[in-house]
């Protein structure tokens, strides 16, 4: 009895030790499958292009973890092209953040060099680029700040006739530039080729800013009563179908401009152009709109509705006049349609006399004559010829005259003086030509012909 219960348990030993022995065996079988599978997986991993590159990640990782980017929004705009035309006080810091955000292809079109006088607001140049092409200076910048993108430059100034090949290979098209002969042209170049546009203008402490031509349609369609799809939004010809009268039109170098306002508006319209790429909301309906900056209000932003495409206008209606043929073959005239700027000719000859003129034939000072300086008080403050007075040009009327033969006028450029003289005229102050009155011819611009140290601020 004792020995069959023996041979039980010796036999139960046996059956035991023999299990172990196949338990460790597979245990190390599985130990090293695992880590053939780790390895294998690690492999993978490495072998695994990510969407973006390794750098990527990190340069834009803070705006990638916004729900409005994203990792789809941040291929967007990798896959993105801008064009910037104009690298002044808008273009250069949409420029800036258009690159910080990663678009990956960013065209510049501007024919001007840099100028002193541009400094103060033009963020990307800087002074010993003074000279240097805008478009040069600006690609310099962005390159240094995102060296991993595409930029492409267009140095000439944008016409009728370049205007099409310019704008094709682009998505997007951010008009930066400050003159309304070619903000027409801009507007109209991307109906032709259904681009969406984002305007932005600023003057002074003011500014403006619009998205165009979104969604972008040809001229004239109309959506399906049972589409879904939203018709193409106004373009800048349906906002101003006329453009403001030439003589209204200042352009920065006679309207101050404060840099902060314009600043404002270019980082406004590089925000527009992000959410615009990284939403992709392209196609989708979009409520148009005019967002207005005044650096002096209490409340600096409102918004104001835009009505929806007009339906007559001459570049985005079924009745356009606006073509391909008409552009590119150059009937389109853009300054004559905005009306140029003549040169003031409100003085003869004999009403005239050259900065040097005066300065040799006038004593100082001369109990017979008086310069009378028309510009604005805050100009006059800025420098001023001795023994000159200041009567604004709109205090003209209401101002008393000092009682001398000769009353020559002066303004910055000699356009406003012949304008005050004749005004001056006008009112009687000539007393029936017993008095002269007259201008120095080139302003005070000329002035720097007799004293080259006299100030010149742009
Ligand atoms: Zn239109």
């Amino acid at each position: 009895m004792t020995t069959t219960i023996d041979t039980t348990i010796h036999t139960l030993r046996e059956e035991i030790a023999s299990c172990e022995t196949r338990l460790a065996e597979l245990r190390t079988q599985l130990a090293a499958a695992e880590a053939r599978s780790q390895t294998e997986s690690r492999n993978e991993q490495k072998a695994r292009k990510w969407p973006l590159e390794k750098d990527d990640y990190k340069r834009y990782g803070r705006q990638l973890i916004l729900p409005e980017i994203g990792l789809q929004g941040q291929l967007r705009l990798k896959k993105a092209s801008v064009l910037i035309v104009g690298v002044g006080g808008l273009g250069c810091p949409a420029a800036a953040y258009l690159a910080g955000a990663g678009v990956g292809t960013i065209g510049f079109v501007d024919g001007d060099t840099v100028d002193e006088s541009n400094l103060h607001r033009q963020i990307l140049h800087t002074t010993p680029k003074v000279g240097m092409s805008k478009v040069d200076s600006a690609i310099d910048y962005c390159k240094s700040l995102n060296p991993t993108l595409t930029y492409t430059p267009h140095r000439t100034p944008l016409t009728p006739q370049t205007a099409l090949p310019t704008f094709t290979p682009y998505d997007l098209v951010l008009d930066c530039t400050d003159n309304p002969a070619t903000r027409y042209l801009i507007s109209d170049t991307c109906v032709l080729l259904c681009k969406p546009l984002v305007s932005a203008s600023a003057l002074r402490t003011d500014g403006q800013l619009m998205l165009l031509n979104h969604p972008s349609r040809p001229a004239g369609s109309v959506p399906a009563r049972d589409s879904d799809s939203p018709p193409g939004g106004p373009c800048y010809r349906c906002v101003f179908p006329r453009p403001p009268p030439a003589a209204s039109v200042v352009s920065c170098g006679e309207g101050g401009i404060l840099g902060p306002v314009v600043g404002v508006m270019g980082v406004l319209q590089a925000l527009e152009a992000i959410k615009l790429i990284a939403g992709g909301r392209r196609d989708r309906r979009y409520e148009p709109s005019l967002l207005l900056f005044s650096a002096t209000a209490d409340a600096p932003f409102r918004s104001v509705r835009l009505a929806a495409r007009r339906p007559g206008c001459a570049a985005c209606s079924a009745r356009a006049t606006v073509t391909r043929d008409a552009l590119a073959g150059g009937s389109l005239d853009y300054v004559r349609f905005c009306g140029a700027v003549e040169p003031v000719r409100a003085l003869g000859p004999g009403e005239r006399v050259g900065a040097r003129e005066y300065y040799a034939e006038e004593p100082d000072p001369d109990p017979d004559h008086v310069l009378v300086d028309v510009r604005d008080k805050v100009q006059f403050e800025l420098c001023s010829l001795a023994g000159s007075i200041n009567i604004p040009y709109s205090e003209i009327a209401a101002t008393a005259l000092p009682p001398r033969r000769r009353i020559y006028v002066v303004c910055r450029l000699g356009n406003d003086s012949q304008l005050a003289a004749r005004r001056m005229k006008e009112l009687g102050l000539g007393a029936g030509g017993k008095r002269w009155i007259g201008d120095i011819r080139g302003g005070l611009s000329a002035w720097r012909e007799v004293d080259g140290e006299f100030p010149d601020y742009g």
